[in-house]
């Protein structure tokens, strides 16, 4: 069966699968980062990862895959096949498509930014399906976007479109580790609740999903702290709304696991702030930690796509050679 290898790569876990042409996932399995080892040792990983998958594919699907496509941290050069700078994985201009081309025996292969690549998953086969333009922002440790326009992702002139969680929404506010202050995600991650939390609470295990509870418990300090999240992060949110007026906007990551306790109060302070604007279906992803495989499966299938396309321009036969 005709499949192409997706991986997903970050941190702490590579997530990899086998993904059928319809978006079925047809085998997954997962690895260890590891990145203490060094950027080196990661990228020979994440090459016997791939090798593994190609083999696994040609015994137990018939064929080996016909394309792969990758998701990384970091700045990405997604023509070129380059991942700039990985500051977790410690890799600077690290040719990625070249090496895993060369690994897996010259098929396509497509290099995506993770978030990029997990708004396209979401936007396609999630909660953004049949959605012609849509924000994805995931809550985690920090927050990034993925701007969606008509099937693809934007990724901007310099590869960093949709960094939505350093826009300032409080000028003078919490230092940023991008040399800003007052960023949307120091106030609105599932990391900054979490910080928040700790400190009104005094307690250093305390976690995001802790406060969640505790306002659904009826917490008076939960509530304060838990609002101040939510009017930050509409305060960014119709920022990118009056700039991009997306259909739908999907809000995924950690914090999105609060359910209503996040989506009632953002619904309400974003309806406060529009006047003009025509307020965005604001929902919940739904793929969870499958979006980024899910959308390098995607980006894959979309390269080989354009790469049969071109052929056929190139001879004029309408024949397809994988
Ligand atoms: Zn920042």
């Amino acid at each position: 069966m005709r499949h192409v290898i997706a991986l997903d790569v970050g941190g702490t876990g590579m997530k990899a699968a086998l993904v059928g042409a319809d978006g079925t996932l047809l085998h997954q399995a997962r690895r260890a980062t590891q990145r203490e080892r060094g950027g080196d040792a990661v990228v020979e990983t994440i090459l016997g990862f791939a090798a593994e998958l190609r083999a696994y594919g040609e015994e137990h699907l018939g064929e080996p895959a016909v394309a792969a496509g990758v998701a990384v941290p970091g700045v990405v050069d997604e023509e070129a096949g380059v991942v700039v700078f990985a500051a977790n994985l410690g890799w600077r201009n690290l040719p990625m498509r070249a090496l895993l081309t060369e690994r897996l025996g010259d098929i396509p292969v497509a290099l995506g930014h993770d978030v990029r690549t997990g708004g396209l998953g979401e936007g396609r086969l999630g909660a953004g399906k049949d959605a012609d333009r849509f924000l994805f922002m995931p809550l985690g440790t920090g927050i990034a976007g993925a701007i969606g326009i008509e099937g693809r992702i934007e990724p901007g002139a310099h590869g960093s479109a949709g960094e939505i969680g350093h826009v300032v929404v409080r000028p003078g506010g919490i230092d940023c580790g991008c040399g800003q202050r007052g960023c949307l995600e120091r106030y609105a991650s599932a990391s900054a609740v979490t910080l928040a939390w700790q400190a009104a609470t005094g307690d250093e295990k305390a976690t995001a999903a802790d406060c969640a509870a505790a306002v659904d418990a009826g917490d008076g300090r939960a509530v304060k702290v838990w609002q101040d999240a939510v009017d930050a992060l509409a305060d960014g949110l119709v920022m990118a709304l009056t700039l991009l007026d997306p259909r739908t906007l999907i809000i995924g990551g950690g914090l999105a696991e609060a359910g209503e306790t996040l989506f009632t109060p953002l619904r309400a302070a974003v309806a406060e702030r529009v006047t003009f604007q025509s307020p965005p279906t604001i929902v919940p992803a739904v793929l969870g930690d499958s979006a980024g495989c899910l959308g390098a499966g995607l980006l894959a299938w979309d390269l080989l796509d354009r790469v049969e396309l071109d052929h056929t321009a190139a001879t004029g036969s309408s024949e397809v050679t994988a």
